[in-house]
């Protein structure tokens, strides 16, 4: 059974050589077909099923021919475009899970003269603050 698992190992080794096989856009597409795949299960109107039976199953195949590609440079181009498209996206969502991991010790402000972001220990009761981008001062409970 091992030297069996290993041979399939060896043998997936040789057939992914030289094809392109995951990154980040394989891996958003894969997260979209399960959600798309899940709502297919969930939903019980039969023309919605079919729709997004098409939809995933096209997904799948666009990650399929990505992963086996040998046109390494050009999947290569798509994922920095790729990167590049949702920047913003991934900021706030890294945003948000810091100011959510944050949530115990910190507190956020936003400041009135400039409307950056100003994270400040909690606790510390009634404290002034002054925002480190344009020196503007204010007061919080913290
Ligand atoms: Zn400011």
């Amino acid at each position: 059974m091992r030297n069996l698992m290993a041979k399939l190992g060896d043998n997936m080794r040789r057939f992914m050589m030289g094809r392109y096989g995951m990154d980040d856009l394989n891996r958003f597409l894969y997260g979209t077909f399960i959600v798309l795949f899940l709502l297919e299960l969930l939903i019980p109107i039969a023309r919605v099923k079919m729709v997004l039976n098409i939809a995933n199953t096209l997904v799948i195949f666009i990650e399929l021919f990505r992963m086996l590609s040998r046109n390494i440079s050009k999947r290569y181009a798509e994922n920095l475009k790729f990167l590049d498209l949702t920047a913003g996206i991934r900021r706030a969502f890294r945003i948000n899970k810091k100011k959510f991991d944050d949530r115990k010790d910190y507190r956020y402000f936003k400041c009135p003269g400039c409307g950056q972001e100003v994270r400040v220990p909690k606790g510390k009761g009634h404290v002034r603050i002054t925002c480190p981008k344009c020196r503007a001062s204010f007061e919080k409970k913290v």
